[in-house]
Formats: structure tokens, sequence, C-alpha cells
């Protein structure tokens, strides 16, 4: 056993794999062939268990519990009830703990929605854009769009004032949108807190990390660039201080040179592991399979699990098998090759182990670039990043400035690449029209 980390990520999946969505591109839900015949419900002597050792083991002041599926809300409210009433039964004084729940929204009433509250659950909501984007692969078993059920969720959410976040997977229907999905989250969704994840969806028969083909339900690694890039030009000119963008944050801890906080983009993983319905712990939620199990919690004490060697190894092969390409690379210091799940490319030089989103990757950190060294300089000084937007506001007057009089046809005066009448002459252009 090494030692084990002062604190760890668990994702809990009470109800297993089971969800009464069916999204086409969701990765958990062939898990279910894992477990035949199971009813998948944690037992309540297990979620005991559970929760008791997950306390003990974090020696942080703070314990988060990580819910998820599948889709949680399947096990019902008494389920959640009865885990609540143990945490207070099990928490060491003066530790504070949290609930998060990540939930498709189609299930949430009052009932649910009140409880949260009551419980200062935050809630992660899963909205993949408006309407037709969200509908593109978010159906139901029987195959028809979620997006007004999920409204429905949302509005209870805001109705009982559940703090809550938005998960927006991104994805062949959707990543070509940019900016109709952040301003559709940030306006009709009325959300402050947004992820984005990228769909790699492996094209094989097994639901593992086998083979090195993707569906074209993925996003490909330029959508997720410009995608990345389009909505922080939108965000760092109006939104800093206001809406807090994950990928955004992770970018600025490093540029801070403080740890990303996110196991994507930290040099090593090993810290965030998953728990299933009748006690089987995995290396990662994204590793639910034999060959990373951990064993079982009824079988072997967590920290054991968490501490194990294998866990470790599982750990460290991320920062070992890194190509040397990513080990030169100008932005490894906040990318650092990203999840091994997706690096099933051969860099130019042939070594094998090259993130799938790597042209995405690099594009996108290159071009926050200079931004991100501008809000990390206010942060050092103890001034507010959000000062971005108004030294944003000056470049971007002065370029139109610069762009007055500018042939209209030549590349713009500020350097963006684009044409003249296409970027700072654009006011120009539709004043003469
Ligand atoms: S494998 Fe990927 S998702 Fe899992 S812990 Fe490592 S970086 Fe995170
Ligand atoms: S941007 Fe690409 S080359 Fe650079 S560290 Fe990330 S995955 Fe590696």
């Amino acid at each position: 056993m090494t030692l084990a980390p002062p604190a760890f990520h668990l994702m809990t999946k009470p109800g297993g794999a089971i969800c009464n969505l069916d999204c086409t591109y969701c990765y958990f839900l062939s898990k279910e062939l894992l477990y035949p015949g199971s009813r998948f419900e944690m037992a309540y002597d297990l979620l005991e268990t559970y929760t008791k050792e997950y306390i003990a083991a974090q020696r942080v002041p703070e314990v988060t519990f990580a819910w998820q599926g599948g889709e949680p809300t399947l096990l019902g409210l008494e389920f959640y009830e009865h885990a609540v009433a143990l945490q207070r039964k099990h928490r060491r004084p003066g530790m504070r703990i949290q609930n998060t729940l990540q939930t498709n929204g189609t299930l949430l009433d009052d009932a649910w929605c009140a409880f949260f509250g009551r419980h200062d659950f935050l809630v992660g909501l899963s909205v993949d854009g408006p309407e037709r984007l969200h509908d593109a692969y978010r159906v139901n078993k029987g195959g028809k769009g979620s997006f007004n059920q999920v409204m429905r969720g949302l509005a209870l959410l805001k109705k009982h004032r559940v703090d809550f976040n938005i998960l927006t997977t991104l994805h062949a229907a959707n990543a070509p949108y940019p900016l109709e999905v952040y301003h559709f989250l940030r306006d009709e969704v009325g959300a402050r807190f947004m992820q984005f994840i990228p769909i790699v969806e492996r094209a094989n028969g097994t639901g593992f990390q086998e083979g090195t083909d993707v569906t074209d339900r993925s996003v490909t690694a330029t959508q997720y660039g410009d995608f990345l890039s389009q909505i922080f030009d939108e965000w760092v000119r109006k939104d800093v201080g206001d809406v807090y963008v994950q990928m955004f944050d992770v970018a600025l801890a490093a540029w801070v040179g403080m740890s990303p906080g996110l196991c994507v983009f930290e040099k090593t993983c090993g810290t965030a592991l998953a728990l299933e319905h009748n006690g089987d712990v995995y290396s990662c939620d994204h590793y639910v399979e034999p060959d990373y199990l951990l064993g079982n919690l009824q079988e072997l004490p967590l920290l054991e699990m968490v501490a194990s060697e294998k866990q470790r190894a599982f750990g460290q092969v991320k920062d070992d098998t890194l190509p040397q390409g990513c080990r030169d690379c100008e932005v490894r210091f906040v990318c650092n090759g990203g999840c091994p799940k997706d690096r099933i490319l051969t860099t130019p030089d042939g070594e094998p182990g090259l993130n799938y989103l790597c042209a995405g990757y690099r594009s996108f950190f290159n071009y926050i670039g200079p931004a991100m060294q501008f809000m990390a300089s206010e942060l050092r000084q103890g001034r507010p990043p959000a000062n971005i937007m108004r030294q944003l506001a000056l470049e971007d007057a002065d370029a139109r400035g610069a762009a007055v009089g500018a042939p209209r046809n030549a590349p713009c005066p500020c350097g963006s690449g684009k044409k003249t009448k296409r970027c700072c002459g654009r006011a120009q252009a539709s004043s003469r029209s």
C-alpha cells in the first residue's frame, strides 16, 4: 500500500448505469452489462459503509459526496434522505459536507427540488443547447427529444432556489454553434457555472476504452478548439466574474502556477475514483472496466483501495506515457496531454499516446495566452481578473479607430487575420450599407 492522498474524489453511482433516457453518445449505458441480473440499487448497509469510510478517509475539513449515474434520481428521494441522515451521523465535528448530483433533469418535481434546496445540494443539469441541438442526441427510450422535460426541471430548480450548474457535452451536432449555445445557456437558461465536456466516443462494441476509431457523433479536435476560442472571446469581453466556465478557470489556475483542479489537466491522475452500486471501486469513472477494478467496499477498506499500488500505477501512467511531443509542447503546463482515455493518436514522430483533442487544445491554449497572462498578472497584484474587460474594450476601440479608412478587403489592423470589413471595420461597413 502506498501513502493515501489527503483527499480524493469518489463519483458514486448508487443506481449503476440505469437511466430513463437513451442518449446516443452516452459512454455509461453499456456498463449495465457488467452486472447482469443486478437490481442496480445500492443497499442501505453498503451506503452506510461507504458514508462512514469516505468521511473517515478525507483529511480535509470539507467532504463532497458526488452522486451520478445513469440517472441517480431513479433511486427515489427516500434513498437520498437516508444518505443525508447517514452523513449527519458520521461526520466529524466542524466538518462541512456538500452533496452534488448530476441529473438529466427529466424526473425533477417539487419534492426533489425542495429536498435539494433544504440540504444545499449542488445540482448539475445536462443541457446541450437550444432545443434542436439538445435533442440531437439526448433522447428518451422512444427516441424522442428530452428538451421540454429538462426545461421543466430547470424551472423547478429555480423556483426552489437550488444551486445548479450546467454540463454541456460537445459533439458533432452542437459544436459548430458556439455562440448560439453559449448565449442560450447564459441568457435563456440563466447558467452562471458551465462545463463543456467533449464527446470522444470510441467506435467499438465493448464500451471500453479500446481501439482508435471514434464515432461520427464525436466532436473533432478543430471543432472543440474553435468552440472554446469563440466563447472565450465573448466571455472575456462581457462575462468575466459573472459567468464561470470551468475550462477558463482551469486555464487561469495554470497560468498563475496553481494546480488546474481538474484531473484531465493534472500531470498524473488517480484521485478521482468511481463507486458502483454494489460496492465495486474502479480507478476512474471513465474506466469502469474489469481491468481497473480495485476491489469491493464490502471486502476491502476504501482507503486501502485508494492507496493501493494498482491505483498509484494507474495515476502515474498518465505522466510516464506522455509522448516527447507533449513534453516539448509550449502549452504542456496547462494541458499535460489531456485525459489518457483520449490518447489514441500518434505524434508526427510516430510516437503513440497523443491526445485525439490535441489540435484543439493547442490552438485554444495558445489563443487565450495573452488574455490569460493579463488576468494572471492582475491576480498576482491583488486586482480582479475582470479588469481584462476594460483593457480589451480600450484595445477594441483602438483597433476600430485604426480600421477607419483601412482597405476593407485588407487584413484587419487589429491582427485578427480576418478582413477589415469582417472585423473591426464591421461597424463602418454596416453604416455604409
Ligand atoms: S483517466 Fe481521465 S478522467 Fe480518469 S482520472 Fe485520469 S484524467 Fe481524469
Ligand atoms: S496541446 Fe497537444 S502536444 Fe501540447 S501537451 Fe496538449 S496534447 Fe500534448
